[in-house]
């Protein structure tokens, strides 16, 4: 069982609102926050359990801004998510103004597992997180890829 081979992403609505209200925090002070999204694996679904926020500092630069996180807190978060019999499947940030994977956001994702989502908000997250500005990605062995709105709404739920 692999996560590529994952149909459903289900997450509880209590973390959305957690997740969403720390993005929000964050821009209230001009910084990205990436978020991530850790579960079970059980049949072709990923049942979110856990909202995972590791260290990091949003650097500031006239290219924009972009999230650094050390080797050393992404370390703490693999040992953390194997002790826990975690599945790291999706990873979460929004962006000031309109969401896109940026160049960025290609090279560092800290997801890295195929059939991972990486999930962008426009606006700060300042809308919910099932919007039309949303953009989702999926990992495939060839990179990532945008999936459409249809497609993401049917591989991401919430329930509860
Ligand atoms: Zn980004």
């Amino acid at each position: 069982m692999s996560l590529a081979d994952v149909a459903r992403i289900l997450v509880p609505q209590r973390i959305v609102d957690e997740s969403l209200s720390a993005i929000r925090q964050a821009a209230a002070a001009d910084d990205e926050l990436f978020l991530f999204w850790s579960g079970t694996l059980r049949d072709r679904e990923l049942q979110i359990e856990h909202v995972l926020c590791p260290p990091q500092r949003c650097v500031h630069s006239e290219d924009g801004m972009g999230v650094v996180i050390s080797g050393e807190a992404l370390h703490q978060q693999s040992v953390w998510l194997a002790a826990h019999g975690q599945t790291l499947g999706v990873q979460l940030h929004a962006h000031p103004d309109d969401a896109y994977h940026s160049d960025s956001d290609d090279r560092h994702a800290v997801v890295t597992r195929t059939g991972a989502l990486s999930v962008v908000l426009a606006q700060f997250g300042q809308s919910s997180l099932i919007a039309p500005a949303t953009r989702v990605y999926r990992l495939e062995r060839s990179g990532w890829r945008r999936i459409t709105p249809a497609q993401w709404s049917s591989i991401l739920q919430v329930v509860g």
